[in-house]
């Protein structure tokens, strides 16, 4: 089994892991190497040479990285136009968003929990595209991956209340919520095409075999949700 969900996207490299991905990312840089050998990526190894993680405290807070960046920093939004990194984010049921912008040549990868979609973290971050990168929205291509999906996301009322503008389903008088579409709805709203929105249906709970659900199995793994643009080649050197 292919460990990883692959996207095709020109000029970057942008993948989701599933179980099969045996390899742990540690949080701030590291060398990519490993994570190349898990996703039997290995022909990339001269096109990648960091990872960065963030520390994820569920916020909406969005930095920017470069392959300098030395510390580790708490954040749930992460950018970057420096090539030769892999922007990491980590999820079990949380939604990963990844996005790229082709033109401009910048990446983003985004953990969006109910907190961060509460907290609208997918604007922030596109925002910080715009204002930072002169990113055009309609421009920018986004991808999110594998979430728990409303068949099995069962929530509390007050939560279910915070999401109030959106449909949800009831089951036995419980709400159960969909992240990945309250997402969409958001990233629409900030001006992304609805082509440009690539939507992963599976759900992780209900696919727990394949994917890390903390809902369904109480799991500690997590699956990495990675994109990266690859270090151009040296002409004249
Ligand atoms: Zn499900």
């Amino acid at each position: 089994m292919d460990p990883l969900i692959r996207q095709n996207a020109a000029g970057a490299v942008i993948f989701f892991t599933t179980k099969a991905f045996n390899c742990s990312i540690p949080v701030g840089l590291s060398d990519s190497s490993a994570v190349l050998r898990a996703s039997n990526l290995t022909s990339l190894s001269n096109k990648f040479t960091l990872c960065f993680q963030p520390k994820q405290v569920h916020s909406s807070k969005i930095i920017i990285v470069t392959k300098e960046t030395g510390q580790i920093y708490a954040a749930d939004g992460i950018i970057t136009n420096d090539t030769g990194l892999f922007l990491s984010i980590k999820t079990a049921d949380c939604v990963p968003i990844l996005m790229y912008d082709e033109k401009k040549r910048v990446i983003a990868a985004v953990h969006s929990g109910w907190r961060g979609t509460d907290k609208q973290i997918v604007r922030f971050c596109i925002e910080k595209l715009v204002s930072g990168f002169g990113v055009d929205p309609k421009e920018l291509k986004v991808y999110i991956g594998p979430s728990i999906r409303d068949c099995c996301y069962e929530v509390s009322c007050e939560i279910a209340g915070r999401f109030g503008n959106y449909p949800y389903k009831t089951k036995n008088g419980k709400p159960f919520i969909d992240l990945a579409s309250i997402n969409k709805e958001l990233l629409l709203n900030s001006g992304i095409q609805k082509d440009n929105i690539h939507l992963n249906a599976q759900c992780t709970g209900c696919e727990s075999r394949y994917f890390y659900s903390w809902r369904k199995r109480k799991e500690s793994g997590r699956m990495y949700a990675v994109i990266g643009l690859p270090l151009q080649n040296r002409i004249n050197q």
